[in-house]
């Protein structure tokens, strides 16, 4: 046997409960101030505890690593405060159990009114407000209406908000409700949690005390209307709310992630109603529109956190174009580049970047130039830079040429993009590799096998 089976250490982590958790809960509230304990270290349960170290149960990834690298220390310091033999804390991500949740509402609903669960559940968001809504292309028509709906109520009643997930509809509906909340009497409410009060009120034959309630708000906001398709007695209820909201001259403000027409299985007068103020639309943000929002984040976690952030405009500009579609997924990155630079204390460059994101972009399956000239100049054992240089012999023109005809097939690029992204070349080059490819994978038995082969790659990612 080699000398690697001498065993040195002989200790056992046992498993032990003699630390208060409540008691260290306070402390916390203590030494970091009640704004950093409430959002984050009042979040943190104890979930085992060993002679050595305890593990500590988080709600998700990007909070373990916002909390280990700003706090981790401070934690642990403070926790062998009250029990000196520990020596390191494990995090483990606990997902928020939905059941819990639920039954927990239920609970409390039991002792509240309609009206308390509104006031804990449908609470307006301060954060979600008009000054850090950015304006860009894409919605620049829905926030200039929504700020005139709160300068002019009922001139569009109701005003319909559409636009795909993640694109700031519940931000700007929040943004309405904050904007008239003082002198108003507001009811933010998504359709969801709309149907869940009516159908417990239902259940608790209290109708009228749930049609009372509903009906004399002067702005009513429901977010995320498209939920009432195919639920027909909740369409009736809302239909019958509407109206006589409607009748009394409150202000309706809806959202919904398509146009009122497309909304299938609702009935046919609930969708003339919803389209008969004015629909106004959120598009996909534009480069420009991304970027900005990245930085105005990056400014807002700055100063809320006291601390400076680096990051470079490359870094920045990266993000900006990979991530595709939605503006929430765009901020999740954000927060996870963040997370990644705090834990290892550097600035970020691309690639660490590429790193970071490989899983939420594979997830989605995005295929990216970038990804596929890796691909490309992998697949035929070229180096990356000999792909795009100037060069043009045969072994590097072909599969440049495949790379930039990919890229035309498999990303939304435009084709002077997709020129840029090779070394600055002329869309008509682009263009000329794709119809020599095209050409080939049709003529020769060789081109349309590798290019099979590399879609495949590609898709594998
Ligand atoms: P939706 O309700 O359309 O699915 P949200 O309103 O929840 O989308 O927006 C998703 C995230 O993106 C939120 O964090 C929101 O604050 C942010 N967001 C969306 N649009 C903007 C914008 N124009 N400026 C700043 N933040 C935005
Ligand atoms: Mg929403």
């Amino acid at each position: 046997m080699g000398k690697n089976n001498i065993i040195h250490n002989v200790y056992v982590s046992q498993e032990e409960n003699t630390l208060n958790w409540e008691e260290i809960q306070n402390s916390f509230k203590k030494i970091f101030g009640t704004e950093i304990y409430s959002s984050w270290l009042s979040k943190i349960s104890i979930v085992k505890e060993y002679n050595d170290y305890i593990i500590l149960g988080v709600p998700t990834r990007f909070f373990r690593d916002w909390i280990v690298s700003r706090y981790l220390d401070k934690i642990l310091e403070q926790v062998k405060g009250f029990k000196q033999s520990l020596n390191r804390i494990e995090f483990k991500i606990i997902e928020e159990n939905k059941n819990v949740e639920i039954s927990k509402i239920d609970e409390l609903n039991k002792i509240t009114e309609i009206k308390d669960s509104i006031v804990n559940y449908n609470r307006l968001n301060p954060n979600l407000n008009f000054d850090n809504f950015i304006q860009g292309k894409s919605n620049d028509i829905a926030l200039s209406y929504s700020k005139k709906v709160c300068e002019h109520l009922s001139r569009h009643n109701p005003l319909y908000v559409c636009g795909g997930v993640g694109l700031g509809k519940t931000h700007l509906l929040n943004a309405i409700g904050l904007e008239l909340q003082s002198e108003n009497n507001v009811m933010f409410i998504s359709a969801e949690r709309f149907m869940y009060h009516f159908i417990k009120s239902i259940k608790k034959n209290d109708m009228v005390n749930f049609k009372d309630f509903f009906r004399k708000s002067s702005v009513f906001i429901i977010d995320d209307i498209q939920f009432i398709r195919g639920k027909e007695s909740l369409q009736e209820e809302f239909f019958h709310t509407f109206n006589s909201l409607m009748d009394k001259g409150s202000q309706i403000i809806i959202s919904a992630d398509r146009t009122p027409m497309k909304l299938d299985r609702v009935q046919e007068r609930i969708k003339s109603r919803l389209a008969g103020g004015l629909v106004v639309d959120i598009d996909v943000p534009d480069l420009e529109l991304k970027t900005k929002i990245l930085k105005s984040k990056i400014l807002e976690i700055q100063n809320q956190f006291k601390e400076n952030i680096n990051l470079s405009d490359e870094v920045i500009n990266y993000v900006a174009n990979e991530s595709k579609t939605n503006i929430r997924e765009l901020i999740g990155i954000l927060n996870r580049i963040i997370a990644f630079s705090r834990v290892h204390n550097k600035t970020l460059t691309i690639n660490d970047c590429k790193n970071i994101l490989k899983d939420v972009f594979s997830q989605v399956k995005v295929i990216t130039v970038d990804k596929i000239q890796n691909i490309v100049s992998n697949f035929f054992n070229i180096l990356l830079s000999e792909m795009l240089s100037q060069r043009r012999s045969r072994p590097l023109a072909r599969p440049r040429q495949i790379a930039m005809y990919l890229a035309k097939k498999m990303t939304t690029r435009s084709l002077p993009e997709i020129g840029r992204r090779f070394a600055n070349r002329d869309h008509t080059t682009v263009i000329h590799a794709v119809k020599t490819i095209t050409r080939l994978s049709e003529q020769d038995d060789e081109m349309k096998k590798n290019i099979i082969q590399i879609k495949s790659l590609l898709l594998e990612q």
